[in-house]
C-alpha cells in the first residue's frame, strides 16, 4: 500500500479500547499493509485488507480507523496524505461489520465505554484547566452564581423550596467586620462574597468567581470566631488559587459529556451531582495545602492565631473521626492529623512574634453571627403544624 511502491511514513493516534489512553505512533504504508510503531519499539500491521473506517465521524478532515477482528481499537489519522493513500488502497475501507456477531456488538459497546471514559478522565480535565485560564472574571462569576442557585435549590427541603440564605442585620455586620479583618482579595478581579446558608451541614465551600458559601452548621460547631476566620481563610486561599473555577468546569464537562451520551441525563439528577460534588469539593493534596498555607500566612498578617485551623479541624475529628462525614471537604485527604500539627505549630511561632493582637469578633458580635439565621431556639408557630414546644429545633431557624 504505497504511492509508486515507496514506503510512507507519518504519526497518528491510537487509542486500544481497553485503557482510555491515547497512544502516539508511528505510522509505516507498506504495499499490503499498514504498521503501527509504539515509542517503546513495539509493533503491530493491520492487513490492508483489514482496515475499516469509522463513519460519522465529528471532524470530516480526520480520518478515523478501525481494524477487522478488533472492532474496540481506533487510529485517528489527520495526515492528509496518508489519509489518501489508505482510502485509495484499502479495498475494504467502507465494509461493515457482520451485525450478526453478539461479541463483537458487545465489543463495540466497550469501545463507546472506553471513548467515554477518555472524554471524561482525559480530555475534560485537560480542557478545564484550559478553560480555567481563558474564562474571564466575569464568566467565573456567572458560574458561581448559577451553580449556587442549583446547591440552595439541591439542599432545599420537600417544599422545593432553596434552602435559605441567613441575613440577620447584625449578624451580617458581624460577618462583615471578619472579612475586613482578613482583608483578602485584593488581588482578585471581583469581590469575594461571603454567604450564610441555613443548613444544619457543618461544611463551608468556595465557588467560582469569589463566592463563599458557609452552613449556619459549621458556626454552631465552630467554639471561637477566629475557627470560623480559619475556615474563611482557608476557602479564600481556594478562591485566589481559583480551585473551585478548574473543579466547576470539569465538572460541567463531565455531566455534559454524560448528557449526550445517555440523552436524558438532565435535569434533577444533574443539579444533584453538581451540587453534591461541588460541596464536597475533592480538591488534590496540593490544593487544600496550597490553601491551608495561604491561610496561615493571612491569618497571621491579620494578627489572628493560625492555631484555630488546627483547633477547629481537631473538634471535627474528635466529633466524626477520620471517616468521610458530612465535613468531606476538610477531610476527604488522609492528612488531617498532619494539617493539625502545621497549624499548631504556626501558632506557636507566630505567638513567639508576639503578632498575635485583638479578637476578631467582640462576645456580642460572636453571638450575633451564630445568630445570623434567627434565634437558634425555633418560636413555636402555631401556624407550622407539628412544630410545636418540645419539637427537636435541629432544623428550625426563628
Ligand atoms: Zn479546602
Amino acid at each position: 500500500m504505497s504511492d509508486g511502491g515507496s514506503v510512507v511514513e507519518g504519526f497518528a493516534d491510537y487509542v486500544d479500547g481497553e485503557t482510555a489512553i491515547i497512544h502516539r505512533v508511528a505510522l509505516r504504508l507498506s504495499p499490503d499493509r499498514l504498521t503501527l510503531i509504539q515509542p517503546d519499539g513495539g509493533s503491530e500491521d493491520w492487513v490492508a485488507d483489514d482496515l475499516r473506517e469509522v463513519p460519522d465521524q465529528a471532524d470530516p478532515s480526520m480520518l478515523v480507523l478501525s481494524r477487522a477482528g478488533n472492532p474496540v481499537a481506533r487510529l485517528y489519522v489527520t495526515d492528509g496524505e496518508i489519509s489518501k493513500l489508505l482510502r485509495r488502497n484499502a479495498p475494504a475501507l467502507h465494509r461493515r461489520p457482520p451485525i450478526e456477531n453478539k461479541p463483537r456488538i458487545a465489543a463495540w459497546g466497550l469501545g463507546a465505554v472506553a471513548s467515554v471514559a477518555l472524554i471524561i478522565f482525559v480530555l475534560v480535565p485537560v480542557m478545564a484547566n484550559q478553560l480555567a485560564e481563558f474564562l474571564p472574571p466575569e464568566g467565573e462569576k456567572a458560574l458561581g452564581d448559577a451553580t449556587f442557585e442549583q446547591i440552595r435549590t439541591a439542599l432545599g427541603r420537600e417544599d422545593f423550596l432553596p434552602v435559605e440564605t441567613c441575613e440577620d442585620p447584625a449578624g451580617l455586620a458581624a460577618l462583615a467586620k471578619m472579612e475586613a479583618r482578613l482583608g483578602a482579595a485584593q488581588d482578585l478581579p471581583y469581590p469575594v462574597t461571603v454567604t450564610v446558608l441555613d443548613h444544619e451541614l457543618v461544611n463551608a465551600f468556595a465557588l467560582p468567581g469569589g463566592r463563599i458559601v458557609i452552613f449556619r452548621g459549621l458556626l454552631e460547631m465552630a467554639a471561637s470566631p477566629e475557627e470560623v476566620a480559619a475556615v474563611l481563610a482557608h476557602e479564600l486561599g481556594h478562591v485566589v488559587h481559583r480551585d473551585p473555577t478548574r473543579d466547576a468546569l470539569r465538572l460541567a464537562g463531565s455531566i455534559g459529556v454524560l448528557g449526550l451520551v445517555f440523552g436524558d441525563f438532565a435535569g434533577g439528577t444533574v443539579v444533584l451531582l453538581l451540587a453534591n460534588e461541588l460541596i464536597n469539593a475533592q480538591y488534590s493534596q496540593a490544593a487544600e495545602t496550597g490553601a491551608d498555607d495561604y491561610a496561615h500566612a493571612l491569618l497571621t498578617e491579620a494578627g489572628l492565631p493560625p492555631s484555630a485551623l488546627g483547633t477547629f479541624f481537631a473538634r471535627l475529628k474528635d466529633e466524626y473521626g477520620d471517616a468521610e462525614g458530612i465535613y468531606a471537604h476538610f477531610s476527604t485527604h488522609p492528612q488531617m492529623t498532619a494539617r493539625i500539627e502545621a497549624a499548631l505549630e504556626a501558632q506557636t511561632q507566630a505567638e513567639r512574634a508576639g503578632e498575635l493582637k485583638d479578637p476578631v469578633l467582640t462576645p456580642a458580635e460572636w453571638a450575633d453571627l451564630r445568630a445570623i439565621c434567627g434565634p437558634s431556639k425555633p418560636e413555636p408557630d402555631p401556624k407550622i403544624p407539628g412544630n410545636s414546644k418540645g419539637e427537636p429545633s435541629r432544623l428550625g431557624r426563628g
